[in-house]
């Protein structure tokens, strides 16, 4: 152990090492509400992908188990450490490299956070379209989770919105894949099989993205509707008619309450549909020219008025940021009010009315609070769990999960499988495709080094190597009920 950290001291020098009580506990968890810290035999902070590459070297040689860390904000335990491995954390390597207004493209480092890219972007008029609610999330950790947010309706998530990436393999490979051209037909895409790999295949040292134009003009709308199925029901008819908007989210009753008094934003609902309002719509369409961006809201507004809607209300700007911004909070305020899990699955969207009826009804059976909001432009149900005991709130997500592939969707729509999500994914996934991935793993990274117990049991240092799938959670703790004990 003290030669392997005299090992990591001598690429990155000694101050860029932390072991034993030097390990901030920042660096021990990420914000999933499920699992425990852990601490790794050392955190290591490289500042260039040569580094990185002599890091991988030694791993790979010494088989240590290697978690990386982009900024913590992951939701699934993936950037958790395992007790016997080390973490390589990105922080140090935060340069915006290249802003190329000619090709629309940006070359980052890794730990660029998304709020670092938006301002540097400002005076170029572009932007990076993908926003996902935590801007302290780095591009590197967007890559590996596939990140997506709530502009995923209008311009895709990280997958659609990444043109090129550097990757550093086990053994300390370097290779570049993709790069400033949209389309390529060269062979495999390794750019998209690492994007949402949750660095369990290569460590993503460089990324070049798609800047799109940043429109200056927005208008949003909020819809309360009497039922969930009316809201989920109104989605399609949005998309089809054309309006394509920058966000469209659904909040149910009780999320928009808790987002809107920990904001302190009253949004001018009177108390009188507010009482019979069992969901809420939000839609934002953006454009650079603010005549427009009014025309459109108001088509929007009759057409939403005419799918079920309560009452639509065009909100002034100031309001209308203020609901997004308060929105992005919201699993901040499912926290504070003592929420247990949160579950991010995705179901086409002509499932979401059956499927958030279906979601309602299991948590009926199950004896579950839940509370919902989502992306529901692109399917994505976020779902926050109030149920104390771990055996039977366990149950009750495996029926959602269920619930979710049954109608045609996955177990994450964007938070990843990661350690907490693992035994859910495994039991429900196609056995086939869960051996497809191992093989393609196996092929990145033969000794198993990389997140080991991340999206698969096993791995150097998981713990669990040849037992079960979901016995373990591969990080030193377990992902089974008791494991969901905080
Ligand atoms: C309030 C809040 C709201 C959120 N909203 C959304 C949302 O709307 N949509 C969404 O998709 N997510 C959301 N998230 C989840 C989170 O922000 C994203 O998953 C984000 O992409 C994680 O970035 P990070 O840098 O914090 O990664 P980390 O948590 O540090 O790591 C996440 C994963 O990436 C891997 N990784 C990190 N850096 C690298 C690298 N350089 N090379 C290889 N692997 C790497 C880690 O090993 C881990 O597997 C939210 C989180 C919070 C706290």
């Amino acid at each position: 152990m003290t030669g392997l950290v005299e090992q990591l001291a001598s690429i990155v020098g000694a101050l860029n090492v932390s072991a034993g009580a030097a390990i901030a506990p920042d660096d021990t968890h990420d914000e999933a509400l499920t699992g425990h810290p852990a601490t790794p035999l050392a955190v290591v902070r490289p500042a260039c992908t040569a580094e990185v590459s002599r890091i991988l070297a030694v791993a790979d040689e010494c088989r240590v188990p290697v978690v990386a860390r982009g900024s913590g904000t992951g939701l699934s335990g993936a950037s958790r450490p395992v007790p016997d491995g080390i973490v390589v954390a990105f922080d140090r390597m935060n340069r915006i490299l290249e802003i190329d207004t000619a090709n629309h493209a940006a070359v980052v480092e890794p730990g660029v956070t998304l709020t670092q890219l938006d301002e540097a972007l400002q005076p170029s008029g572009l932007v990076y379209a993908v926003y996902p609610g935590e801007m302290g999330g780095s591009l590197g950790g967007n890559v590996a989770t596939n990140a997506g947010g709530m502009r995923a309706v209008r311009y895709g998530v990280t997958r659609h919105n990444v043109l090129g990436l550097e990757l550093v393999l086990p053994g300390g490979q370097v290779l570049q894949s993709g790069g400033k051209y949209v389309k390529s037909s060269s062979g495999y895409d390794l750019t998209q099989l690492v994007i949402g790999s949750e660095g369990t295949l290569a460590l993503v040292t460089g990324v070049t993205v798609k800047l799109v134009p940043r429109m200056a003009h927005t208008a949003t709308l909020l819809a309360p509707f009497d039922t969930l199925e009316a809201v989920a029901g109104a989605v399609g008819p949005v998309l089809a008619s054309g309006a394509t908007p920058l966000i469209l989210e659904y909040l149910d009753a009780l999320a928009m309450e808790g987002i809107t008094r920990a904001a302190g934003l009253d949004l001018g609902v009177p108390a009188t549909v507010r009482s019979g309002a069992t969901a809420y719509l939000v839609l934002v369409l953006e454009g650079s020219d603010p005549g427009r961006v009014d025309a459109d809201a108001e088509a929007a507004a009759s057409l939403v008025a005419t799918l079920g809607a309560l009452d639509v209300y065009i909100l002034p700007p100031a309001a209308g940021g203020a609901l997004v911004t308060a929105r992005e909070r919201a699993f901040f305020v499912s926290r504070a009010a003592g929420a247990d899990d949160i579950v991010d699955t995705v179901v086409p969207r002509g499932a979401l009315p059956a499927y958030l009826a279906r979601t309602a009804t299991l948590a009926a059976e199950h004896g579950a609070l839940v509370s919902g909001c989502g992306h529901v432009g692109d399917g994505n149900v976020h779902l926050s769990v109030f149920l104390a005991d771990p055996h039977r709130r366990r149950a009750f997500l495996r029926a959602v999960f269920e619930a979710a592939r049954d109608a045609g969707g996955a177990v994450s729509g964007e938070h990843g499988i990661g350690v907490d999500k693992r035994e859910y994914f495994l039991d429900l996934e196609d056995p086939a495709k869960v051996a497809l991935m191992r093989r393609i793993k196996a092929a990145f990274d033969p000794h198993d080094i990389l997140g080991p117990g991340r999206i698969f049991s096993g791995g150097a240092g998981s713990g669990d190597a040849g037992t079960s799938e979901g016995a373990s959670s591969g990080d030193g703790t377990h992902s089974g009920p008791e494991a969901v004990t905080r």
